[in-house]
C-alpha cells in the first residue's frame, strides 16, 4: 500500500514561530503563561505544559514574576496596553500577517476611513483587529451584514483565515454602495493551500486520514472537503486511533493534517501506519 502525503499539510509558519517563541522562553528560564491555548492541538498543548508552559484565560490569572505569551492571533489593544501599564513581560508571538492586518485597521482608521473587517464575530483575531478600529469598525461576514453605508470613506480589511470567496463579495458589494472604497488583501493562503491540496489528494487515494485536533476549525474543513468530494475520511487526533481495517484491501492512503498539527504527531501516525501495514 502506498502513502501519499498532501502537497501542503501541518504548521503554518505563524503557528511554527509561536511555538518556537514559547520553546526558547522557556528555555531560557522564563515562567510563561500563554493567553488561551497556543493552539487547538491538545497534544501539542500537553507538551507544552509538560516543559513549564501554563495556559491562562484571562491576564488577572497570572502570577507574579511571569512572562505572558500572546498567540497568534493577537489580543486587543487595551490587553496590550493593561500588560504593559503592569510591567509585565511580553512574548508577542502575534503572527507577522495578522499583525500586518491590525496595522492596516489602524492605518485606515488614522486616515479617517470607517473600516469593515470581513470575518468572523468574536473570533479571538477579530477581536483585536476591531480594537484598531477606535469604535468605528464593523464586522461582516455575510453580505446581509453589511451597513448602512452612506457617503463616507470605506476602509476593507478580511480576517487572515477568512474565505477568498466571501471576501470578493463583500468588497463587490460595498464598492457598489459607496463612492471611496480602499481595500487591503490580508487574506493568509496557508489555510486554502491546505485546503485545495486536500482536494486533489481524493482524486489520487482511495481514503484519507485527516490528523488534527477535534477543536481545531481549519482541520475539520480538510474533513468536510474530503468527504463532500466522497471520500472515506478518517478524522484522528493521535496514532492511537489508526484502525489496522481501515486499510485492507486499499492501495493508496492520503495523509493531510491542519495547520495546528505538529510534525511529531504526524510522524508518529506515519509510523503507526507502517507497522500495521508493512509488518
Ligand atoms: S494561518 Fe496564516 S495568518 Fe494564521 S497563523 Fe498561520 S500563517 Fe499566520
Amino acid at each position: 500500500m502506498e502513502i501519499i502525503l498532501a502537497r501542503e499539510y501541518g504548521f503554518c509558519f505563524g503557528v511554527r514561530r509561536a511555538i518556537s517563541l514559547a520553546e526558547e522562553a522557556l528555555k531560557s528560564g522564563k515562567h510563561v503563561a500563554s493567553l488561551g491555548p497556543i493552539i487547538h492541538n491538545p497534544l501539542e498543548v500537553s507538551r507544552l505544559e509538560s516543559i513549564g508552559l501554563r495556559v491562562i484565560e484571562d491576564i488577572s490569572e497570572l502570577r507574579e514574576g511571569e512572562s505572558i505569551l500572546i498567540r497568534s492571533h493577537g489580543v486587543p489593544l487595551e490587553i496590550i496596553q493593561e500588560l504593559k501599564d503592569r510591567g509585565i513581560d511580553i512574548i508577542d508571538a502575534t503572527c507577522p500577517l495578522v499583525a500586518r492586518a491590525q496595522r492596516m485597521v489602524d492605518f485606515l482608521t488614522s486616515e479617517g476611513y470607517r473600516v469593515i473587517i470581513a470575518g468572523e464575530q468574536g473570533h479571538p483575531e477579530v477581536k483585536g483587529l476591531v480594537s484598531y478600529g477606535k469604535n468605528n469598525a464593523s464586522v461582516v461576514s455575510t453580505l446581509e451584514e453589511i451597513p448602512e453605508l452612506s457617503r463616507e470613506k470605506i476602509g476593507i480589511v478580511g480576517q487572515t483565515t477568512f474565505s477568498l470567496e466571501r471576501f470578493r463579495e463583500i468588497v463587490g458589494e460595498v464598492v457598489s454602495k459607496s463612492w471611496e472604497v480602499r481595500i487591503f488583501n490580508t487574506l493568509c493562503d496557508a489555510s486554502r493551500k491546505r485546503q485545495l491540496a486536500v482536494e486533489e489528494l481524493v482524486d489520487k487515494t482511495d481514503a484519507i486520514i485527516v490528523i488534527g485536533g477535534r477543536n481545531s476549525a481549519n482541520t475539520r474543513r480538510l474533513v468536510d472537503i474530503a468527504l463532500s468530494k466522497g471520500a472515506t475520511v478518517y478524522h484522528i487526533e493521535s496514532w492511537d486511533e489508526v484502525l489496522p481495517e481501515w486499510f485492507i484491501g486499499k492501495d493508496k492512503i492520503g495523509i493531510t493534517a491542519g495547520a495546528s498539527t505538529p510534525d511529531w504527531v504526524i510522524d508518529k501516525v506515519l509510523e503507526k501506519i507502517r507497522e500495521l501495514c508493512y509488518q
